[in-house]
């Protein structure tokens, strides 16, 4: 039979009569949560199109919009002022440039979404990987706009090394989006389109991605809205809705916001083994853990196992939005009560694991990295370097116990490498200072993708790939 639940909301007075009727809803909001990254060369239109899908899905409140469109106008900027509902900071306005990672909350009636807005400049490339690290979906904005495409491909472009990163980082789905089609010197044309296209195939191929599987291109305007939520005027696109139906055999509306619909976003199996890593713990009345649940579906009366102790206990009670739940699916932030654990047992860092198939809890593993960056300070990575891991909310020293391979930027192989510079993907060892929750990445992409960091820098992204055998 089921469990019944025997929590009472952690902060309010423990009442049998409310605690029956408190259990509302068997899981909160139905709707998938989906977390978006978007990314690019600058000004190939990401804050535009950002803004514009908040406006468009009616995520910006009238007085908001007529207060952008005011300060744009004041600053002889019209157009930009979709671009000012994602750019909310005073600097980054005056200078029309993304720089932190914007957050922007959006719905269909099918799912629900997070924008993480990436910064396009040069400098800013670790937020961009605090917000892809955290993505399900890479959105690639390209600029069709004559000179703007061939510039966001040259060296130094950032389109190239944005994507390498999103693939590096994991981020499987990726929707590039040939933007500014409205543009004169596009003007919808098909051949502009296809050209793009073209070029990009290759390239996304040699950053790894499987392009018929993992990849979608399709032609808007972020400016105007055109195939963003409703579909392009056949009049200004007469190619289009035929082009792609053939292509993705769907006959669904081709906009970018049906696309992101229709995209399935893998490793959050409702029945997969539970995994809830904890971002904070509250001792009231109990020991309440606060975190998101990763995979599988966490229910009142369950037994999970605690990594990295192998503590075993049982859940008590689940809110999800604050709403007592009697269970919570992938994608939702929960609070749990674990019952019988001190404060002690349950830390930030630690994960919560279904008791039939709890992760890893090691302390060397063996991984994939991508040498972004070195301080001053450290010129040359090599067995001996120390840095701190970072997975999920988990910080520990570690250090590079051996390097067995390094690939450079024009796909040259070094075996038993001696030393790596930034630019190379490197095979390697890692000794951590102390046991912590992980698993392989292709078993867990949220416990399996780290970064390094040495002197406040991000030096490295990575993923596990070697793992010592279970203990049973
Ligand atoms: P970001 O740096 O990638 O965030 O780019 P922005 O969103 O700030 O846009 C850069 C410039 O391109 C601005 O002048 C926009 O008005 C313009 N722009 C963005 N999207 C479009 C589009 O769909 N069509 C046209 N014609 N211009 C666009």
């Amino acid at each position: 039979s089921a469990p019944t639940s025997t929590a009472a909301a952690p902060m309010e007075e423990d009442d049998n009569d409310v605690k029956e009727a408190e259990v509302v809803a068997e899981e909160g909001d139905p709707r998938e949560h989906i977390n978006l990254v978007f990314i690019g060369h600058v000004d190939a239109g990401k804050s535009t199109l950002s803004g514009n899908i908040l406006y468009l899905t009616d995520n910006v409140d009238k007085r908001t919009i007529e207060r952008y469109e005011r300060e744009a106008k004041d600053r002889n900027r019209e157009s930009w002022f979709l671009a000012f509902i994602m750019d909310t900071n005073e600097e980054e306005r005056a200078k029309g440039k993304t720089v932190e990672v914007g957050r922007a909350y959006f719905d269909t009636s099918l799912k629900r979404y997070t924008i993480l807005d990436a910064p396009g400049h040069k400098n800013y490339v670790p937020n961009m990987i605090m917000g892809a690290s955290q993505a399900d979906v890479g959105v690639l904005v390209i600029s069709a706009r004559k000179g703007e495409f061939e510039a966001g491909f040259d060296r130094g472009g950032q389109s190239r090394e944005h994507a390498m990163l999103c693939k590096t980082l994991g981020i499987s789905h990726l929707v590039v989006v040939i933007n500014k089609m409205d543009d004169p010197t596009v003007e919808w044309r098909k051949e502009r389109f296809d050209e793009c296209v073209t070029k990009l195939r290759p390239f996304l191929k040699s950053c790894g991605y499987i392009v018929k599987k993992e990849v979608k291109f399709l032609p808007i305007s972020g400016l105007s809205g055109a195939n963003v939520l409703n579909e392009v005027d056949a009049k200004d696109c007469p190619w289009w809705k035929e082009s792609y139906s053939k292509r993705e055999n769907n006959t669904d509306k081709p906009t970018l916001l049906s696309l992101f619909d229709s995209l399935e976003i893998s490793g959050r199996e409702r029945d997969g083994p539970v995994t809830i890593p904890v971002l904070d713990r509250y001792s009231d009345r109990g020991t309440i853990a606060m975190g998101k649940v990763e995979s599988g579906t966490v229910r009142v009366g369950q037994k999970v196992i605690i990594m990295p102790t192998r503590n075993t206990y049982k859940i008590e009670g689940v809110w999800a939005n604050e709403l007592p739940v009697k269970c919570a699916r992938p994608g939702e932030n929960v609070l749990v009560k674990i019952g019988g654990a001190g404060v002690e047992d349950v830390q930030k860092g630690y994960v919560i694991c279904d008791a039939n198939d709890p992760c890893r809890a090691v302390d060397k593993i063996i991984c994939t990295v991508a040498l972004v960056d070195l301080p001053e300070s450290l010129p040359i990575f090599s067995a001996g370097t120390t840095a701190i891991f970072h997975c999920q909310c988990i910080e520990e020293e570690c250090t590079v116990m051996e390097i067995f391979e390094t690939t450079n930027s024009r796909g040259v192989v070094t075996k038993n490498a001696k030393f790596a510079k930034v630019g190379m993907k490197v095979i390697m060892k890692l000794s951590l200072a102390r046991s912590i929750p992980c698993e392989t990445f292709a078993n867990a992409p949220f416990l399996g993708r780290f970064t390094l960091r040495n002197e406040g820098k991000t030096i490295a992204i990575g993923k596990i790939t070697k793992l010592p055998p279970k203990k049973v």
